[in-house]
């Protein structure tokens, strides 16, 4: 099975004219609220492809922690990790001007609430779990706790964003670390010039067993310790429409196919096609497609 441990958050859209000002109030489109977070988002693609999934996670105990429970639910996901309270359900609050631009405010709400001591208590969710997938939306130290987690045999898939710096505890657990372009350059520390090949190499040498560099349009890169020279997994062509959700989309095919024994090279050849496809639509959970889908692409 697939344990996704991260964050869920309510996405609250609204379309402006322009940007309020300091102390200035101006009048929106209607509010569009959409099931958001990375942790929420990986867990919903993953169940859609079909993969057995469970969430654990934190909400608050309230109306958008409902919206983001029942979600996962229509998706498939297991919700028995899904935690309520401690703090309001976090949020995304989204402007998006007549150009498309985005301006974001996250509060992080139930997410900086979700604590190593929820880790430990979801052990049997753990046991059953052959890979566990978890990004920094979450407390530094839950994720710390995460990979200390793992049963005998699991892997750790960790996505690091938004990009903070790793313990190199964690960095070593991570089979594969799943990185962008930014998030590859935020680690590597500026010093990050070359190609894509010269990162993976870079980012090896701090300790994970594998490394997959995702490259938008250009599919990814795999690089594994225990293989050969780092391998470029092509994307197949796609007209783009709305790359959000993409990253998250190709994670969760890709920590789903590692469990279900894949290679590494094979997965990624699968959570590229996963990715294309999630582009083709508007939105994040709402552009994910089922394996139909991928299989027609
Ligand atoms: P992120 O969304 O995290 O920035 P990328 O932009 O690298 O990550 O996209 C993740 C994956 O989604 C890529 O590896 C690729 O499979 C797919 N993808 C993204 N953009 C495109 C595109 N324009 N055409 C085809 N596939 C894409």
């Amino acid at each position: 099975d697939l344990l996704v441990v991260g964050s869920a958050n309510a996405d609250l859209v609204v379309g402006v004219d322009r940007r309020p000002g300091p102390g200035e109030t101006v009048l929106g489109s209607d509010l569009v609220v959409h099931p958001g977070g990375k942790g929420a988002n990986q867990a919903v693609a993953a169940a859609r492809l079909g993969a057995r999934t469970a969430l654990l996670a934190r909400v608050g105990d309230d109306a958008h922690g409902r919206l983001l429970r029942a979600s996962q639910q229509e998706a498939g996901v297991d919700t028995g990790g899904v935690l309520a309270g401690g703090a309001p359900t976090g949020v995304a609050l989204i402007t998006v001007d007549p150009s498309g631009d985005n301006s974001i405010v996250v509060s992080p709400g139930a997410n900086a609430r979700l604590t190593p001591e929820d880790i430990r208590a979801a052990a049997p969710l753990f046991a059953s779990a052959r890979v566990v997938s978890v990004q920094l939306e979450i407390p530094l130290d839950t994720v710390a706790e995460t990979a200390r987690a793992l049963g005998p045999g699991a892997r750790l898939v960790l996505n690091p964003s938004p990009p903070a710096p790793l313990p190199a505890e964690v960095l070593a657990a991570c089979d594969p670390l799943v990185v962008n372009e930014h998030e590859a350059r935020y680690i590597l520390g500026g010093s990050a010039g070359g190609t894509p090949e010269s990162w993976a190499r870079g980012l090896t040498a701090l300790g994970p067993r594998s490394v997959v560099i995702t490259l938008g349009a250009e599919g990814a890169l795999v690089a594994d310790t225990r293989a050969g020279d780092p391998v470029r997994v092509p994307s197949p062509q796609v007209d783009a429409v709305d790359t959000t959700g993409a990253g998250d989309a190709f994670t969760a095919a890709l920590a789903w196919r590692l469990g279900l024994g894949e290679e590494l090279t094979e997965a990624a050849a699968f959570a590229v096609r996963v990715g294309a496809a999630a582009v083709t639509k508007q939105g994040a959970q709402a552009s994910f497609p089922t394996a139909e889908e991928v299989s027609a692409l």
